[in-house]
């Protein structure tokens, strides 16, 4: 983990992704939205947890994995 992470705070950048799922309700679409962030030095990602609206760690994608990969470079 960076330094700057451990003694101040992480550096979040905040995303917002829409997962459709099957609902028996209405038209049967419905929609449910994640709140990701992603710290831009160290990479750490969390996803929001919908019940608690605390925070659970989340793998990276194939997109941020590549990011992060080329920053560590110095790319
Ligand atoms: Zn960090």
């Amino acid at each position: 983990m960076s330094f700057l992470c451990k003694i101040i705070k992480h550096n979040w950048s905040y995303s917002e992704r829409k997962i459709n799922i099957h609902s028996p309700l209405g038209d049967g679409q419905a929609h449910i939205t994640f709140t990701y962030r992603l710290c831009n030095r160290c990479y750490k990602k969390q996803v929001q947890l919908l019940d608690t609206a605390g925070w659970q760690n989340t793998e990276l994608n194939a997109d941020e994995l590549r990011e992060m990969k080329l920053k560590k470079l110095g790319l």
